[in-house]
């Protein structure tokens, strides 16, 4: 049995020393808890400790946890590929979705968005390695399909998210945090009224921290190995 209170005891401390360290009040990054492939077990122990948000990146495996939590104070997010069959499930049962990375996902998420609900937080994938086998927009379609979305009802654009290729040391990995940072900045000059920056994960998030990570998304360094 992995001891994953601890874990994420240990992650709320080592976010918030991060956060010292880069001069940032740590209530400015919110961690949300990467549950994919793990048991709803271990997400309501995680919440018991306080955790409450948490990322699925599977349509059916997440609806089934939203289901079987029949929790109405957690937040799920989506952070997996998102196939336009699928935007129904996720649209109706999901508050966030980080990876939407083209205009006919935002367009099917915005129709399909229960009117009862409250707007759909929405953040768009940007490929920022340019790496082919992964999605996301490339960094010079960021701000035509930021625009458009904008113009979505139902939806409600947060800003933007990145998962970018494995780099080690600090340094290396500070570059394309960077780099979404200056694309999340030029969309607020464009008047986007933006708050989020989806980037850092166990391995990297002191740097996407140090980068301006409004968001951190850790699933190993509190679930343990997949
Ligand atoms: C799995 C996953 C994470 C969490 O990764 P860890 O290295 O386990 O912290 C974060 N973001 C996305 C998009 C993921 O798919």
């Amino acid at each position: 049995m992995i001891r994953v209170t601890e874990n994420f005891r240990k992650i709320q401390d080592l976010l918030a020393k991060a956060a010292a360290d880069a001069g940032r009040p740590a209530e400015q990054i919110r961690l949300l808890a990467v549950s994919k492939k793990k048991p709803l077990e271990a997400i309501l122990e995680v919440a018991a400790a306080g955790q409450r948000d948490f990322g699925e990146n599977f349509v059916q495996e997440g609806l089934e946890k939203i289901r079987e939590a029949a929790r109405d104070d957690l937040v799920w997010h989506f952070i997996g590929h998102l196939q336009a069959n699928k935007t129904r499930a996720v649209s109706e049962h999901f508050q966030w979705v980080h990876t939407v990375d083209r205009l006919k996902i935002a367009k099917r998420l915005s129709e399909q968005r229960p009117h009862y609900a409250p707007d759909l937080n929405i953040c768009i994938e940007v490929n920022i390695d340019g790496e082919d086998q992964k999605s996301g927009v490339s960094a010079d379609q960021v701000s035509d399909l930021a625009a458009a979305i904008g113009d979505l009802p139902r939806v409600r654009l947060r800003g933007l998210m990145c998962l970018p290729a494995i780099r080690h040391g600090f340094d290396e990995q500070r570059k394309p945090f960077a780099a979404l940072r200056e694309l999340y900045e030029s969309l607020i000059a464009e008047g986007h009224d933006i708050d989020t920056l989806s980037m850092g994960m166990s391995a990297d998030y002191a740097a996407a921290i140090h980068e301006g990570a409004t968001i951190i998304r850790v699933g190993t360094g509190i679930f343990g190995a997949r």
